[in-house]
């Protein structure tokens, strides 16, 4: 079988990071939620209070940000809860507007994908991660779907939450992410773009894995 690299992209809670990892399982290829990343570099933007790229570059570089099941470590502490609390959502479009953070990240996610079939989730894979990706998929969902995910998502997680506020930030989310100078969240030209709006994650699983085994 040869080594298959998918993409997807997409605004926030489009169902990407929960499609990608039943695709992953599936076909038994790695997953790297990009998005995870940002996360930890913001929360280390927050515990040592400071947006001085170099500063945070250095605290990632003692304190690699590692992956092991769902969990998500941050040098040996596990910050898998703390990066989906709402103070780390509220600054993370921030911390990943910074050129010097998004070349560190690009870099080790371009480390973790060579050599294996991969399938990453962010906003710039398909532009800018991996461009000879051999799957390009941005998702998309109506607004009021993506806040109602995010909601149950959140009520699971026992992450205090307000529908109506959840809307807004997401939407506040995608504008920031898709405005920025530096690789903005945006379709790669190649890319199909799928909308979720409407569908179970079965149906866009279904759909994913047809197109990749077609390619494996
Ligand atoms: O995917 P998730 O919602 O966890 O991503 C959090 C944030 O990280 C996004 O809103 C975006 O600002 C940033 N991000 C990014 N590039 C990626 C993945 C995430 O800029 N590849």
């Amino acid at each position: 079988m040869k080594n298959i690299k998918i993409a997807i992209d997409g605004p926030a809670s489009s169902g990407k990071s929960t499609v990608a990892k039943v695709v992953a399982k599936d076909l038994e290829i790695i997953y790297l939620d990009t998005g995870a990343m940002y996360r930890a570099a913001t929360l280390v933007s927050i515990e040592i209070e400071t947006l001085d790229f170099r500063k945070i570059i250095e605290f990632l570089q003692e304190n690699s940000i590692a992956f092991a099941q769902t969990q998500v470590f941050l040098g040996t502490r596990d910050v898998t809860q703390i990066i989906r609390g709402n103070d780390v959502t509220a600054k993370v479009s921030e911390i990943s507007a910074i050129p010097e953070i998004r070349d560190f990240m690009v870099r080790e996610q371009r480390r973790i994908a060579k050599g294996h079939s991969i399938i990453m989730d962010g906003r710039d894979i398909g532009t800018v991660v991996l461009p000879d990706a051999d799957l390009k998929i941005f998702l998309i969902a109506d607004a009021a779907e993506r806040a109602a995910r995010r909601y149950k998502e959140n009520l699971e997680r026992g992450i205090p939450s307000d529908l109506s506020a959840l809307k807004e930030e997401i939407i506040e989310r995608d504008r920031y992410d898709s405005s920025r100078k530096v690789s903005p969240l945006k379709a790669a030209d190649d890319a199909i773009v799928f909308d979720t709006t409407g569908k179970t994650i079965p149906e866009v699983v279904d759909f994913i894995e047809g197109k990749a085994r077609s390619l494996m």
